[in-house]
């Protein structure tokens, strides 16, 4: 299998690439993203020879659909690392919370948010790659919450790749900075940036861009990679869990093989969305992805109305910060994959000229065939999160967002998996809100006071944090990022 490039080919660059570089140097022409050259078609049967197959066994086979130019006992290796999660025989499992309704839970790692479904094996890939070429990599990482944790703990240790994480300091929940400034191994570094998320990012973003810096780091034989969520190699993982969640229903009884389901994805840079887009396309019989926001809600509109306007709209704080993003990187992958190069570099050199793009008509009912979208804002997550801890089952902020689309947008009275993409240990002060409990005073009271409440345990992954030695204690204005990462180098 062969990748290309969403915005078309400059000229300059080769052709397709293999999928080994897609992932190492992701950036394609013209700041397009690189896509497979098609989606393998896996068929009736493929998922009934799975029915009784292991996750890993599923997702083994799976990547070999792909034909990617990475040698089997890599692969097999990678997805060892499912071996860590609570149950290693089942990293996923699927949880029905009402007649028709079921949770995937994506969190069972070792960050306890779903992204290391996709970074665990991928950092395992890509350090080897880098090994086998004898090249060392630098990835860069700007962080909110989740993605950071989760980046640090698959590069930990590994050999010829080297992190550097940046958060803003106070922009993340006690559990997240802790999941960080802990981090413990020589190839990585972690900073605190005064500022926010966005003074943060956009300082990564002037660092990368200049030639000094790059210039610097050719000098000492280190090259730039991305493990961000643009990355295919984290997309190519982010497909499997949706067709074994389909399997699990078909194991339990509640589908018959070819039944149609609804899924309802949380969604924010749309990378687990499009991952559910793939898992259709290949075959798996889905009725419809119903993507939910929180009151960031640019997907809502974008999927009702075809227009994508971030003119109207600046960034507002929620409880589900994972989603709060107005860009959504991974949607042009499914404009590509709609209407082609021409019309993808069309409409995102509008948004990147005008803030803004519009679909035709005959765009938006193409894109309705696989999408729906509703939003929930914090007051209803709160009384969703509440109703569902009463009948015993714990959700985070961004799981409960599901719920409205649930509610809102079945069009047929079918099976419906929503996925749950953190459990409620790394929001936990939000849901003691939400449980009635006002203004706890951080994360260790908030785990405490709603562990006791409602009789369930925190993990000792989280709850060793508090007792650990913080490694990273540098907090540094914007100005001196630079000179902290070539120390480091
Ligand atoms: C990253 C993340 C999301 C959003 O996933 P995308 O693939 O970016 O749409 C949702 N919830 C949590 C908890 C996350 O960490």
């Amino acid at each position: 299998m062969q990748f290309i490039e969403t915005r078309g080919n400059d000229g300059s660059r080769v052709q397709s690439v293999s999928f080994s570089d897609a992932i190492l140097n992701p950036s394609a022409s013209f700041g397009g993203l690189y896509v497979p050259e098609s989606i393998p078609d896996i068929g009736n049967a493929f998922l009934d020879r799975h029915l009784k197959s292991s996750y890993k066994v599923l997702a083994l086979d799976f990547l070999k659909t792909f034909e990617i130019d990475i040698e089997e006992e890599i692969l097999i290796k990678a997805l060892e690392r499912y071996e860590r999660f609570d149950d290693p025989l089942n990293p996923v499992p699927l949880c029905k919370i009402e007649n028709d309704c079921f949770v995937s839970e994506l969190y069972h790692g070792p960050t306890r948010a779903f992204k290391d479904m996709a970074l665990q094996p991928f950092g395992y890939i890509l350090s080897r790659l880098a090994e086998q070429r004898g090249e060392e990599y630098l990835v860069m990482a700007a962080t909110s919450g989740d993605t950071g944790p989760a980046t640090l703990e698959t590069f930990k240790n590994k050999k010829n790749v080297r992190v550097v994480c940046l958060y803003p300091k106070g922009g993340t929940s006690d559990v997240q900075e802790l999941q960080m400034v802990t981090e413990d191994a020589p190839n990585l570094k972690v900073i605190g940036v005064k500022g926010n998320f966005d003074d943060t990012q956009s300082a990564l973003k002037r660092l990368l861009s200049s030639d000094d810096f790059t210039s610097e780091l050719r000098e000492r034989g280190i090259k730039l990679t991305a493990a961000n969520s643009v990355n295919f190699g984290r997309i190519i993982f982010q497909i499997i869990y949706h067709i074994h969640a389909y399997l699990e229903l078909v194991r339990k009884d509640e589908i018959a093989m070819g039944e149609r389901v609804y899924l309802v994805v949380p969604s924010g840079n749309f990378g687990n969305a499009l991952g559910a887009y793939y898992a259709k396309k290949a075959g798996l019989p889905i009725e419809k992805i119903l993507i939910s926001s929180n009151i960031n809600n640019i997907l809502t509109d974008w999927i009702q109305t075809g227009v994508y306007d971030l003119t109207t709209r600046s960034l507002i704080r929620t409880e589900s910060p994972a989603m709060d993003i107005l860009k959504s990187s991974n949607i042009e992958r499914i404009l590509f994959d709609k209407f082609g190069e021409m019309r993808t570099k069309e409409l995102m050199e509008s948004l990147d000229r005008d803030g803004k793009f519009v679909l035709t008509r005959s765009e938006l009912s193409m894109l309705r065939e696989d999408f729906d979208a509703s939003f929930m804002d914090d007051d209803s997550c709160y009384r969703v999160i509440g109703k569902y801890a009463k009948s015993g089952y714990m959700m985070d902020t961004h799981t409960a967002t599901c719920m409205g689309a649930y509610e809102e947008l079945r069009e047929k009275r079918l099976k419906t998996v929503i996925y749950s993409t953190a459990e409620w240990t790394k929001f936990s002060p939000a849901v003691a809100k939400a449980l009635g409990k006002e203004g706890v005073s951080g994360d260790i009271e908030a785990l405490a006071w709603v562990s006791e409440y409602c009789n369930v345990k925190v993990p000792y992954s989280i709850s060793e944090l508090f007792l650990k030695p913080v490694i990273h204690h540098n907090v540094v204005e914007k100005e001196s990022i630079k000179g902290e990462m070539l120390d480091f180098l």
